[in-house]
Order: C-alpha cells, then structure tokens, then sequence
C-alpha cells in the first residue's frame, strides 16, 4: 500500500534503514507526519472550467501520501524524495531570496513541491518564531498510486499532499481547504507553467466521502453532491493512449468558444445583458448568430458542445440528488457523443471503451474524461457488476488493440487529509 511505501521511503532516505527492510510501523517514525491526498476523476462537466461553467469531479482512492517531519536543528534546508525515483533526492533551502524558491529554476517533480511552498513562506516563517523569518526546513518522503500523465491529476494530488504537509508538519491552522486549492493551482500556474482550472486542486483539497463536488467555475463555489451509495462505484478505464498533438487542439477549441461568445454579444447586445463567457449564451441565441452567418459550423459545434455540456452537468446534480442514476448515466452518455461529435476530442480507442461498457449489465453511462485525446473513461456501474465490467474490458481492448488497458473501480473519497501526525505534543 502507498503509505506503507512512503513510511519505507522515508526511513531509507532519511533515517539510514537498510533498504531491504520492511516498512517501519508508523509508531516508529517519531515526530513525522503522514499526510494523503487523491487524485481525481471528472464524472460530468468536460471542457467547461475555462467557459466559466461547471465540473462535477470526485476524489479517487488513488492517492499521494506524504511521510514528512521538521527538521529538528532548526536549520532551513529541505529534502524531497520521490518513490517514483528514489535515487533522486532534491535538497534546498527556504529561502525566498535565493534560487532554490524562484519559479522556473526547476524543472523536475520538484517544481510542483516548490510552488506550494513558496505559496506557505508567510506562514512557515511565522511558524518558526524566529525573529528574522528564517523558515525551519524538513524532510519529505512522498508516494502515489495515481499514474502520472494520464489525466487523473498526479501532479495536483503532489501539490495538495505537499500543502496539507506543511499544514501538519508547522501547525498551520488558518489555511481553509479553498484557500489550500487555490494555492496550489497557483503553483502549477507559476511552476509548473500550466495554466489549469481550479478543478483538480479543489477536489484534491476538499472533497467529501460519497460525494462528488460541483464546481461553478466563474464563482468558484463547490458545491457537494451525495452519491453515496453501496450498491454503486465508479469505473475507470485507463486507454494508455496519449495521441500525438500539435498543438493547435485546445487553443483553436477556446477560440472557437471565444468567438461564438462574441458573436452572440454582438447580436444581441441591446437587450442590455453582459456575456462574457459561454456560461452566458444559451442555444437560441447560438443558433440565432449561426443562422445569420455570424459564426461557422464548427464554432457553432464548439459552442454547442460547452453550453449543452453546462445543462447536461446541472441535471446530473439534481438527478444524483434524487439517486436516479438511470438518468446520471444517460447524461453521462450524451456528454461523451457531444464530445465526440461537436468538440472532436475522442480517439478510437476511448469511443470503443464506451461502448464496450455500454455493452455490459450494470453500466449506467460511460464517458471519456479529462481532455481528450486519449487518456481515461469514466463509467457509473453497479457495485456487484464491476468486476466482470472491467475484467470484459480488459479483454475486449485487449483483443481489438492488442494493448492493455488499466481498470479499477473506486468509491467517492474523501479529498486531503491526515493519517497520523506523531508531531503532537
Ligand atoms: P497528470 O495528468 O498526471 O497531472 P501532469 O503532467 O500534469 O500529469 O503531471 C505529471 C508530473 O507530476 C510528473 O511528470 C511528475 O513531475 C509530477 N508527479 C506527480 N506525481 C508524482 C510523484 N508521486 N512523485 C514525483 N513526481 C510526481
Ligand atoms: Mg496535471
């Protein structure tokens, strides 16, 4: 298990154990911290986040987990170790003014860990109590079961699990898990030089057991949705497809949405009403600006897609509500064929993933999720069906593409939290 092999981790990098030796019992760890934070699926919601509309992701039981402790000396340097590669520990010190804490000078994993940093030197200063600010540095031994790159947010499942440690490891209480998520998209905005949404670290930091969280994108606001339920469990389907991109994909697909915003401002714009985003636009009027010639069928399609997809996220939540995941499934379904048809991000591989699933008793709705262009599906099945889904699948893909694919089925998690802190008095 990941605790275990991040508990194991860190007694080789940093308390000399034999490599060898079986994980040590937490009890043995004296003053460390153990910290878990997940990665994330997105059950509805797709390509929305940066048209101001709204996701509905939940937290993975595959997760970072973080042993880490201060250091006793009160010195300021760090060290960072990653079970992904042990051999490459990362040392630096908390030092604003020096390289170690400026974005852009690293361009390892430990980029990620340094963004979140940066983001707490306010309060890991404060949490020293020295009278020049100098931070009190530590060790952190970090592993995960989430698989990098594939589009279940390894890398703000790194962030958040690296900022609920600080939290811990410095007894920093005044940080909300909002405020915890916002820091972290931060860091991957300034390290990490991606400039994502706010789902991935929402989640991650506040997500709730047997709920999913609808985001709305433009006020920020999480709200939970209960899909609490023994008889249900998520499937993922993991495609290990990456497509080669140009790179023009997603630029050219907010453009599109961009200009249909546009378009539709224009045309109606002595009715008074600001639009800013597709979250503003509904289909008529869409329609109204493509009738007229104002955009073109593909900007229509784009467009059609983000505020079709807004609709299709808002009923899911009120049919979740009411466990009616008949209808969850159905509008899971037609977000993946808008996806396919009207965005254009599906692959082969992923359109064979969903209708193989469909295929199957148990399924309520199947989908691609994340970006596109590869990557995973996201089904709703029946807790005592999923085995034999995901072993059909299994198969199925196998025999169509002579590839595997990875499949597993998780519960509705909770987002980060701690495991043990030893650090208390
Ligand atoms: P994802 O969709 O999985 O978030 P990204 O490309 O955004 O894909 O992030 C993957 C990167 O995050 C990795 O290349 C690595 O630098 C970093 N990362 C994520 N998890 C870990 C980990 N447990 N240890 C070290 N690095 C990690
Ligand atoms: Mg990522």
């Amino acid at each position: 298990d990941v605790e275990a092999q991040a508990r194991k981790l860190f007694a080789t990098a940093f308390e000399g154990a034999d490599k060898d030796a079986a994980a040590p019992g937490k009890e043995k760890l004296e003053k460390a911290v153990c910290v878990v934070a997940p990665g994330r699926v997105n059950l509805i919601g797709e390509h929305t986040d940066y048209n101001d509309g709204f996701v509905m992701p939940l937290a993975l039981k595959l997760a970072t987990v973080c042993v880490a402790r201060r250091r006793e000396d009160g010195g300021n340097s760090c060290r960072i170790v990653s079970a992904l590669d042990p051999s490459s520990m990362c040392e630096f010190t908390l030092d604003e003014t020096s390289d170690s804490l400026v974005a852009g000078k690293d361009t390892s994993w430990a980029k990620y860990v340094k963004g979140v940093i940066k983001g707490y030197m306010k309060e890991l200063s404060a949490a020293a109590g020295s009278s020049d600010g100098t931070a009190v540095g530590f060790d952190a031994a970090f592993a995960s079961d989430v698989p990098i790159g594939a589009g279940l947010s390894s890398s703000a499942s790194l962030e958040v699990c690296t900022a609920i440690m600080l939290e811990q490891v410095f007894g920093v209480d005044s940080v909300s898990p909002i405020d915890r998520a916002l820091r972290c998209v931060e860091a991957e905005h300034t390290f990490a030089m991606m400039p994502c949404g706010i789902m991935d670290q929402y989640i991650s930091s506040c997500g709730v057991k047997g709920c999913a969280l609808l985001i709305d994108c433009r006020s920020r606001e999480p709200t939970e949705v209960n899909l609490d339920d023994p008889d249900l469990v998520i499937v993922v389907a993991n495609s290990n497809v990456k497509h080669e991109l140009t790179g023009s994909e997603y630029p050219d697909r907010v453009k599109s949405c961009k200009a249909a915003v546009a378009a539709v401002d224009e045309e109606f714009k002595s009715d008074g009403k600001s639009r800013t985003a597709l979250r503003d636009v509904s289909i008529e009027e869409l329609q109204a600006v493509k009738d007229k010639g104002a955009i073109d069928e593909v900007t229509y399609k784009r467009a059609f897609h983000g505020v079709s997809e807004d609709k299709r996220t808002l009923e899911a939540v009120k049919a979740a509500q009411a466990a009616d995941y008949v209808t969850v499934g159905k509008l899971m379904v037609q977000s993946h064929e808008s996806l396919r048809d009207n965005y254009e991000v599906s692959v082969p591989e992923i359109d064979f993933l969903v209708d193989h699933c469909l295929k199957q008793e148990g399924v309520f709705g199947s989908r691609i999720t994340g970006g596109g262009f590869g990557g995973c599906t996201v089904s709703l099945v029946k807790s005592d069906k999923a085995e034999a889904v995901m072993t059909e699948l299994g198969r199925a893909f196998n025999e169509k593409y002579g590839k595997d694919c990875a499949c597993f089925a998780t519960k509705l998690e909770a987002g980060a939290r701690l495991l043990w802190n030893n650090n208390e008095a």
